[in-house]
């Protein structure tokens, strides 16, 4: 037997085991401490009602004989994949129900779509990144090139011709950075794509976070997106659904690579190893697209933007440079002039006792950079921040 030599190329990863070794150090230093933490890339507030009835009652089918379900059908039931193309069909994105994917996650479909695409392609990423894109392509022997992201352009690359690549992923609204595309931006990758015959895989997990309506939530509200584009979006951030676990993947048929439509490897690809999402959390996921469920998880998303308002606040009043927060529930800023980010993460933690990420931890561009979330709650964020202006106001 002989294991995947790839896994050793993987880079070790010890961003949230340093993050938690240093934080438990400094509790059992200062037992009383207030520590207020703004690290966590996880949602806090709880499922929303007409979710939570929706997986009662399908709790409830399950137990009779006439309305109990086995196996789902391979890209999810009918009637969620319709309540997707709905929500499309509001922006303008007309899809046929065989173009919806439902997954359990969107870090599953992102990090399994890499199975359909040839080894020897050429794979561009942006740094600093969510490390899924990088390490499920060094797991496959791929070829991974960088795309530059900082301060100069706002940590939003562009395309440039003279780079060749196959593969692109672009996440908008992005993790970690909060930084989100504009038409215009996206138009120029799609081009790119067309082009040169790549394909763009878009990471659009945190599409319900954006507020301004001149902003794209899908790389197909772009013309041409179709024929150059796969789509991943999530319940988890949008709807709180990190725990329960649904996402959806969107691959068109005008999709075609050598007169084979990416379309048709996928669906043999999940119908091969992947067993569908359970009818209760494709019921719940259904119940997040009624009127209903629109409201109240717009409510919540609403919740986390009051926060993410309280950030930009702060930030503005101390002048300290950084993307996000508008469009995100992620602040990206620059640490002071001097510090690594790492020493700005031990400076925060033991002068302000507030935790976020270290930007370094997310690729070579992030280092001098920091990343606050919004998911905690209002009382606490509005704290941290008056902390954080006592240390940084200028
Ligand atoms: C949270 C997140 C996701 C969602 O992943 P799930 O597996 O659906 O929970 C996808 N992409 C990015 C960049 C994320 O931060």
């Amino acid at each position: 037997m002989k294991l995947n030599q790839n896994y050793a190329n993987l880079q070790e990863s010890y961003l949230f085991l340093t993050i938690a070794k240093k934080v438990a150090a400094y509790t059992e230093a200062h037992p009383d401490n207030h520590i207020i933490r703004m690290g966590i890339g996880d949602v806090t507030q709880p499922l929303v009602p007409a979710v939570i009835e929706a997986m009662h009652k399908a709790t409830d089918e399950m137990a009779h004989k006439e309305t109990f379900h086995g196996y789902s059908p391979d890209q999810g039931y009918d009637f969620l994949r319709e309540a997707i193309q709905g929500y499309y069909a509001k922006r303008g994105v007309a899809l046929k129900l065989s173009e919806i994917f439902v997954g359990d996650g969107a870090k599953s479909d992102v990090g399994n779509i890499v199975d359909i695409f040839a080894d020897d392609n050429t794979v561009l990423i942006p740094d600093p990144v969510y490390p899924v894109y990088v390490d499920t392509n060094v797991m496959s022997g791929r070829k991974v090139i960088y795309l530059d992201a900082n301060e100069q352009n706002g940590f939003l690359g562009m395309p440039d011709e003279n780079v060749k690549a196959d593969i692109i992923y672009l996440c908008s609204p992005n993790n970690p950075t909060g930084a989100v595309y504009n038409r215009a931006q996206l138009k120029a990758w799609v081009d790119y794509a067309l082009k040169n015959n790549a394909v763009i895989l878009f990471d659009a997990a945190y599409e319900s976070f954006i507020t301004h309506d001149d902003l794209p939530h899908s790389i197909f509200e772009i013309e041409g997106a179709k024929k150059c584009a796969i789509e991943f979006c999530s319940f988890s951030k949008t709807a709180g659904f990190t725990g329960v676990r649904c996402g959806y993947t969107v691959i068109c048929d005008e999709l075609v690579s050598d007169g084979t439509k990416v379309n048709t490897l996928w669906a043999r690809r999940q119908a091969t190893k992947f067993n569908g999402v359970n009818y209760i959390t494709q019921r719940a996921a259904e119940a997040v697209f009624t009127d209903e469920g629109q409201q109240q998880v717009k409510d919540v998303i609403n919740y986390y933007r009051a926060n993410a308002k309280v950030m930009v606040d702060a930030f503005k009043e101390m002048g300290v440079w950084f993307t996000g927060g508008e469009n995100s529930p992620y602040i990206w800023h620059k640490v002071p002039d001097g510090m690594t980010s790492w020493e700005f993460f031990d400076y925060l933690l033991n002068e302000a006792e507030v935790v976020g990420t270290p930007g370094s931890g997310f690729g070579k561009n992030g280092e001098g950079f920091f990343r606050l979330t919004a998911f905690g709650t209002l009382e606490k964020t509005q704290e941290a921040m008056e902390r954080l202006k006592k240390l940084l106001k200028k």
